[in-house]
């Protein structure tokens, strides 16, 4: 029996991938290995933070990084960062930013429900820029110079959201931004892959940029990165962390922290509910390495294999169509089966809350739903589920094409 059904808790079959609201993915047993051996011995936390810097620094090519407890953790750290900087009074203050720099601008298309987590160290959001689309005659979204207008005195930061279809384009920017002396800060939670963008946005000038460790890196789900600049990094770390001791007896890690910069600890900070255990920090590290040294063929190839599972028991339904979307090793590939009220008598919902409320409950991509699309990822799907799914898709359509006859 395993501990979720001691618990009485039903496990589901998860073909959504890495979600959240289905717990994210399979850790692999190296890492959760890791994981138990680090429950086994105790550590200064401000040492394992300080090694987790030099490693996160070596990987994304930033100058320092730490262990958060999410990428939406990572955007509130990382902003507390940029309001207070290394000013302890200020870290005491938050989240009340009267006074500070208590504004980021946002470029308003990049608006999401993530940056809650943004507005929690106090700042109000400028938005700018229209992407102009519903329109029907509109083509283009925000620019560079309206960045630029929105700064004042006041903005503490650039929030850019990282997506293949952001714009402007982030070194665009980072170039207006540091032309004015502020920092941008990078929401990339779910830009891997390719492995290359745990470079790539501190390449191209972001000063901070997020990571979730619960999604492609297949690391602990409440696990996350924040990187880039050293002084920033170290402002996140001393939010973040326990700082119940004197000055004097503070001895940290030379790797992380530059004592003699600060006047004093704050006392517990804006990010003290983001807290990591050492299980996480551990269960990160080593999962981001397995990520990096890994061929991305390899797990494409496994992914391939999950949705052939999953089409072969379908492939016996005439007018069951599917396509697989393929855009190569460094993205996952998803299966979009196409389902066609007019053939069945039910809609893509429907079919998906049948998936769902069936047993095992199987919870697919439900983004194309309004077009018609049951999205199929296989990044969480064990060995053997995926022709589950491919029967409950096929029984669920034939079952809808008999009771319209
Ligand atoms: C998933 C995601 C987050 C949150 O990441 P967590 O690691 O779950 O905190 C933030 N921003 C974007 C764009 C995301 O996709």
């Amino acid at each position: 029996m395993n501990v979720f059904e001691e618990l009485g808790i039903p496990t589901i079959i998860n073909a959504r991938g890495t979600s959240t609201r289905v717990s994210g993915g399979l850790m692999p047993e190296d890492v959760a290995e890791a994981m138990r051996q680090a429950t086994q011995g105790c550590v200064d936390m401000q040492v394992l933070q300080g090694r987790a810097s030099e490693i996160l620094a070596e990987i994304t090519g930033a100058e320092a990084g730490i262990v958060t407890s999410g990428a939406a953790a990572s955007l509130l750290l990382g902003t507390a960062a940029c309001i207070a900087r290394l000013d302890p009074s200020a870290m005491n203050r938050l989240p009340d930013a009267t006074g500070l720099k208590n504004e980021v601008v946002v470029v308003r298309s990049q608006r999401n429900f993530f940056d809650h987590a943004v507005r929690q160290a106090g700042v109000r959001l400028v938005e700018v820029g229209l992407a102009d689309r519903y329109s029907g005659a509109g083509i283009r979204d925000a620019e560079a110079w309206e960045i630029a207008d929105a700064i004042t005195a006041q903005t503490a930061c650039v929030l850019y959201v990282a997506a293949p279809q952001s714009e402007p384009a982030l070194p665009e920017v980072v170039a207006v931004a540091h032309e004015r002396g502020v920092p941008v800060l990078v929401d990339a939670a779910a830009q891997l892959p390719p492995v290359t963008n745990l470079r790539r946005f501190i390449a191209e000038g972001a000063d901070l940029v997020a990571f979730s460790g619960g999604k492609a890196i297949l690391g602990p789900q409440a696990s996350g990165i924040l990187a880039g600049q050293r002084d920033l990094v170290q402002s996140a770390a001393l939010q973040m962390l326990d700082h119940n001791v004197w000055f004097r007896e503070w001895r940290p890690p030379a790797s992380l922290f530059d004592k003699h910069r600060l006047k004093g600890l704050p006392q517990h900070g804006i990010g003290r509910p983001c807290k990591v255990g050492k299980e996480q920090v551990i269960g990160l590290l080593v999962a981001l390495r397995k990520f990096v040294a890994e061929d991305p063929a390899i797990r494409h190839a496994a992914c391939l294999s999950t949705l052939r599972e999953v089409q072969e028991p379908m492939s016996g339904v005439a007018r069951l169509k599917w396509t697989l979307v393929d855009r190569g090793s460094n993205a996952v590939p998803i299966l979009e089966v196409q389902v066609h009220r007019a053939d069945n008598g039910l809609g893509a919902l429907e079919v998906i809350m049948q998936l769902q409320d069936g047993s095992p409950s199987i919870h697919v991509d439900h983004s194309g739903a309004k077009q018609g699309l049951v999205r199929i990822n296989p990044m969480s799907l064990k060995p053997g589920e995926g022709r589950i799914v491919g029967e409950r898709i096929a029984s669920a359509i034939l079952a809808g094409m008999a009771g319209r006859a």
